[in-house]
């Protein structure tokens, strides 16, 4: 199969795994921390990565392997690796390139658990962030950038205020600044939208959510698109320009050209935090991605309904989705996600904070859970639960309004979806 000319249909169900003769059609659970040579020459060359190969799955383990490069062909990146959560994601794909002393720039609208990693931990390990609003325009946004900025970071679609970032324009900041711009498009997934094609240097995903897409696994990826020259700003980034002393003075850029950043990641990071993702995560995270092009046009189906129906109710008070003519990101919507965005919406009941949360609790269907984005429908009140240690000034940066419901439609029948909304609101 080439995989470059198929569509992301076949690439869900097919890319990754092209098993030869005799060998299991399915991908198989690499259920083995560990892997036999014939001669201790033979394992020492892996040691020193003068060849490729397994060794030890805290580095690199075949069904992971299978499942990342997936995703790096659903997203047209060049390497992908896998990471135990959405988390461990996010935090690799800025600390591969920063140290203490470095400084990366983010906009504020992000997932909650992002924001305090970089609020709050990053700062522990002398990495500084500067958040900023992603609808300012560049000569404000370029003002955030200081010497020591490694990274622009920004969600596709916000977790959970579901505003739709202007990828060219954080792509042109970057470079500008000659730093790589990093989008996390857990939301969005390659089904919707391909954010290398809009400039992004690299992808983060949290495969926990839409990917997985049943609710039964937490993981993460992170995708190099191969296109930031790290070379042309090799003083920025010495982590990969300069000899690596823990693999006898290796240079990333110059043994491993476009595979350098994820090459890094996995032999450096993964080996030294070790935040593997399971094969028998990533076996099911395998069997998610096989229907993710299904189950994707299912939700923004329904939730485009479902949005429809809140729109027009006079219970609420106000709804973000940019599928919908007049909203604030519609344009924005319309050019990064044309065929969709995702099945989340957010929007507040009239009667502010309390009325959203009494709704909440007289849904059927629709269950409270902390989770997002898997074939479910589910809500959450965020100022209640995931970014309950945000203030309200954070809050509000974060696009987080104190009454905004998080409603994430699932793939079940959008009549069942609406009519459970609709008593509920009776009540
Ligand atoms: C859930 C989420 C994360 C974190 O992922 P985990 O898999 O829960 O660690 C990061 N970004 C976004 C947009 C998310 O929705």
């Amino acid at each position: 199969m080439n995989e470059k000319k198929c569509k992301p249909a076949t690439l869900c169900v097919q890319a990754g795994w092209t098993p030869k003769k005799g060998e299991p059609r399915v991908l198989p659970i690499y259920q083995s921390t560990t892997f036999k040579y014939e001669t201790s020459e033979q394992m020492a060359r892996l040691f020193d990565l003068e060849e490729s190969g397994y060794f030890y799955t805290r580095l690199q383990n075949p069904t992971n392997d299978a499942v990342a490069a997936k995703i790096a062909a659903l997203e047209g990146g060049v390497a992908a690796m896998l990471t135990s959560s959405g988390q461990a994601a996010s935090f690799y794909a800025v600390f591969n390139i920063c140290s203490a002393g470095d400084h990366i720039v983010s906009a504020s609208s992000i997932y909650g658990g992002t924001f305090n990693l970089f609020a709050v931990t990053l700062q522990k390990l002398g990495i500084e962030v500067t958040f900023i609003d992603q609808d300012a325009d560049e000569t404000e946004i370029a003002k955030a950038f200081r010497p020591n900025t490694k990274a622009l970071f920004g969600e596709t679609i916000t977790n959970p205020g579901v505003s739709v970032l202007d990828i060219e324009k954080f792509a042109r900041i970057a470079h500008a600044q000659g730093v790589p711009l990093i989008i996390d498009n857990t939301f969005a997934t390659p089904i919707n939208c391909r954010p290398f094609e809009w400039g992004a240097d690299i992808v983060i995903h949290s495969t926990t959510k839409y990917m997985d897409g049943h609710a039964t696994s937490v993981g993460g990826a992170i995708v190099d698109s191969g296109n930031f020259d790290w070379e042309a700003h090799a003083d920025k980034f010495p982590g990969l320009t300069e000899p690596d002393p823990s693999y006898h003075g290796l240079t990333y850029c110059k043994s491993f050209g476009k595979n350098a950043y994820i090459t890094k990641a996995t032999v450096q990071l993964m080996r030294d935090l070790g935040s593997i993702q399971s094969p028998q995560n990533a076996f099911l995270l395998n069997l998610g991605l096989e229907t993710l092009h299904l189950r994707v046009a299912r939700h923004c189906e329904n939730a485009q309904k479902v949005a429809e129906y809140l729109k027009s109710n006079d219970k609420v008070a106000w709804i973000n989705y940019c599928g919908l003519p007049g909203d604030k990101y519609y344009e924005l919507g319309q050019k990064y996600l044309p065929n969709g965005s995702c099945g989340v919406i957010a929007f507040g009941l009239k009667g502010g904070r309390d009325v959203s949360i009494r709704f909440m609790d007289h849904l059927k269907l629709a269950a409270i859970v902390t989770h997002v984005a898997d074939a479910r429908t589910s809500v959450l009140h965020p100022a209640s639960h995931t970014h309950r240690q945000l203030t309200d000034e954070q809050l509000i940066a974060a696009g987080v309004a104190p009454d905004l419901i998080r409603l994430s439609v699932g793939i079940e029948d959008a009549d069942d979806i609406i009519a459970d909304i609709e008593q509920a609101l009776a009540k």
